[in-house]
């Protein structure tokens, strides 16, 4: 067991945890022994992995800025960075508008389904609190984003984990000043930082001691809490369409790596295994990010240099698989409700809202379901029958969430190697002998 890699014991973990939620469904008091004792464990873990993001980001941020020899070699990195990022997010959106007016999964919704959804969901809390929160987005100013990230008080942006943007915007200013600086003066503080981030990642390590039983209580918690199987059954071509989507995303990440930087994408997607598993089982990229950063930079070679800015920015600003799903997602519901609204002009608008969409979207669970509001509104969606268009959807939400978020980490992963490459920064990987089996620990 002990020399088993690390994605082999996460995958049995979660295989486990389907069948145990399985089991307790069975019983009648199943679901909550689940949510009682199964569901902490799940839910530590997930608060852990939270725990270390901020000083890893801005420890190995400052140490990847602090290591640069040239600032103006990080203007070209973060303007590269973000170009690549918006052409996968529109490759992405471009696929799933594709595959939605090719399969037309929404005509095959009859009436009496679209009935059933809606007396189910359409006045379920969640599904209000979306609205009002996307309304709130939508009252702000187009620019406010930018506004929202630039911080007036470095302490309490790291102290909230949304505030990741602001978190990396200080941490820039820092790291470039202490660049600035008299290099006898700078030293103290760049020996702190790294040696911070090298414990910060052992951290990682070690909090990944829990993970195969962390996501089996995961997935445990989503399969008792998971809708009826008549409901999901009616949303299978609809979902379906979602994830071979997603699916092609991965053939276009793993073609991406094959030709630009030559690596196996066999070995690529062997590598930063455990991230997606992660991502899959917490529905969380923000959650994911500490595991992302450290099987980038140590088991694929990834310059922390590159990995440090690339991935956190990525992990808040680059959701393929978000703007993929809010792409299908759009389309399926004016299939269903608003076919008069699905004329070439609204596609061209969905490209560019899913895009905005997809980088205001939090990284966190459920949040793409959010900015599809704010997708729909901006191509004149009758506002009367936006909460029938969530419950149309909302019972297939959680796992294409666990999907797409496993494509949001893959997209991340994928742009750091691209961009890795291209200013030379892709070495070998340096993986600690014990990383994966923890004999020392
Ligand atoms: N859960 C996704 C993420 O964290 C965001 C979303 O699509 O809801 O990446």
């Amino acid at each position: 067991m002990k020399r088993l890699p690390l994605h082999w014991k996460i995958m049995i973990g979660m295989v486990l945890g389907i069948l145990f939620g399985l089991l307790m469904t069975r019983f009648s008091t199943g679901t909550q022994f689940v949510t009682d004792w199964i569901k902490p464990l799940g839910d530590i873990f997930v608060k852990m992995l939270k725990l270390i993001a901020v000083p890893l980001i801005v420890a190995s941020l400052i140490k990847g800025i602090s290591d640069l020899k040239d600032i103006s070699k990080f203007k070209v990195m973060g303007l590269r960075t973000i170009g690549i990022y918006i052409v996968t997010t529109i490759i992405a959106i471009s696929i799933g508008l594709t595959l939605v007016n090719t399969f037309k999964p929404g005509n095959g919704i009859s009436q009496e389904t679209v009935q059933n959804l809606k007396d189910k969901y359409a006045s379920n809390t969640s599904i209000q609190e979306k609205m009002e929160e996307a309304t709130k987005q939508k009252e702000s100013s187009p620019l406010q984003f930018i506004v929202d990230m630039v911080p007036d008080n470095a302490i309490s942006a790291m102290g909230d984990n949304k505030l990741m943007l602001q978190v990396i915007f200080f941490t820039i200013l820092l790291g470039i000043s202490l660049l600035l600086i008299d290099e006898k003066n700078a030293k103290p503080l760049k020996e702190f930082f790294d040696s911070l981030n090298d414990v910060v990642l052992k951290m990682v390590d070690l909090i990944m001691l829990l993970a195969p039983y962390a996501v089996f209580a995961l997935l445990a918690t989503v399969v008792v809490t998971a809708d009826d199987p008549d409901v999901l059954l009616a949303l299978l071509k609809y979902a379906g369409v979602v994830v071979f989507g997603l699916f092609l995303m991965v053939v276009f990440y793993s073609t991406l790596v094959g030709v630009y930087t030559k690596k196996s994408p066999i070995w690529f997607l062997t590598q930063i295994a455990p991230a997606q598993l992660l991502a899959f089982s917490t529905s969380s990229s923000a959650a994911t990010l500490p595991v992302t950063m450290e099987r980038v930079e140590e088991h694929i070679g990834v310059d922390k240099e590159v990995s440090s800015f690339v991935l956190p920015v990525g992990a808040t600003i680059n959701m393929d698989g978000t703007s993929l799903y809010q792409a299908v997602a759009s389309v399926f519901i004016m299939q269903v409700l608003w076919p008069e609204g699905l004329t070439f002009s609204n596609q061209l608008i969905i490209i560019l809202t899913a895009l905005m969409a997809s980088i205001g979207s939090a990284a966190v669970p459920g949040a793409g379901m959010v900015m599809l509001v704010i997708v729909l509104d901006s191509i004149g969606f009758p506002a009367d029958l936006l909460p029938i268009g969530l419950a149309l959807i909302f019972a297939v939400d959680r796992p294409l969430d666990m999907c797409r978020t496993m494509i949001n980490v893959t997209g991340d992963a994928t742009v750091s190697m691209v961009v890795a490459k291209s200013v030379g920064k892709l070495g070998k990987p340096h993986v600690q002998e014990w990383d994966d089996n923890y004999e020392k620990v």
